[in-house]
């Protein structure tokens, strides 16, 4: 049996898939990821300061660069695809109990996939956060305001410095969300980690979790992952292949 034949009979004998999704499923999408080969840190290493608090704290600079960069993202125009979809189809089977996403572009939901089931343990980019006050507003209005001339818009209820809803390094995972993944990852029987070189913690750490308690694991990536050897079946190829014909029903 191959690692694609063996990926489709654990999941099409599973009752509790738990995914993880990582920016790969979105790559297809038209939105790159950060450490693939197109990866947006791969071409340009210190894009990566943009993404950490404390630089985008202290140096206004860095802010505006990420203004510039939001009102660009390609995630605004971009549309779910075979991969997203596929994830729908497990869940209409009654097989997905929880979708882990590391992804901020909100394609999950938009390709129909149940928001109750979704935990963005990275937040989203569709809305903005205070980082004094914590007050959240579209990420939409606060465009509109950068594109009207304010380089770096403040918060309107307070001044503070407005971020997208999204965890940057350095900033802290929201607790109830990275609980319900782990919890839902200690009581899977199948654990799904597409799209994401594990290397991030403390969500990679899914996997080991998921593994300790006896779930079997299946990663479908183009690349090796840090966690193949964890791994009951690895797939490699593009997911918007690969990842239809692993759920179709058998
Ligand atoms: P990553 O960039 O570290 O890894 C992505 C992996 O996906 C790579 O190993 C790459 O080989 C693989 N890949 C890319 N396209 C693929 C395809 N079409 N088919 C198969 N495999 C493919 O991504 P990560 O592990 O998610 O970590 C990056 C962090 O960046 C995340 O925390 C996430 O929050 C954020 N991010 C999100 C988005 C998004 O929302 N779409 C995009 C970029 C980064």
């Amino acid at each position: 049996m191959d690692a694609d034949d063996r990926a489709r009979a654990l999941l099409a004998r599973a009752e509790r898939v738990v995914a993880l999704t990582g920016a790969g499923i979105s790559t297809d999408s038209g939105i790159p990821d950060f450490r693939g080969p197109n990866g947006v840190w791969t071409k340009d290493p210190a894009a990566e300061k943009v993404s950490t608090l404390s630089h985008y704290v202290t140096d206004p600079e860095v802010r505006r660069a990420a203004w510039r960069t939001r009102l660009d993202s390609p995630a605004w125009r971009a549309e779910p695809n075979a991969g997203h979809h596929a994830l729908v189809a497990l869940e209409r089977q009654g097989r997905l109990h929880t979708l882990v996403t590391q992804n901020i572009d909100e394609l999950h939901q938009r390709a129909g996939s149940d928001p109750a089931l979704v935990v963005e343990v990275h937040g989203t980019m569709r809305q903005v956060a205070c980082l004094s006050c914590g007050e959240r507003a579209p990420m939409e209005r606060a465009l509109e305001r950068v594109r009207a001339g304010e380089p770096d818009p403040p918060c309107r209820s307070c001044g503070g410095i407005l971020k997208s809803a999204t965890i940057s390094f350095g900033q802290s995972l929201v607790a109830e969300d990275i609980e319900r993944a782990f919890v839902a990852a200690e009581r899977c029987d199948v654990l799904l980690a597409v799209g994401t070189s594990l290397t991030v913690y403390p969500v990679a750490e899914l996997v080991p979790t998921a593994k300790r308690a006896g779930a079997a694991v299946v990663i479908v990536n183009a690349e090796p992952t840090a966690l193949d050897h964890l791994a009951d079946a690895v797939v490699a190829g593009s997911i918007s292949e690969v990842l239809p014909r692993l759920v179709a029903p058998v």
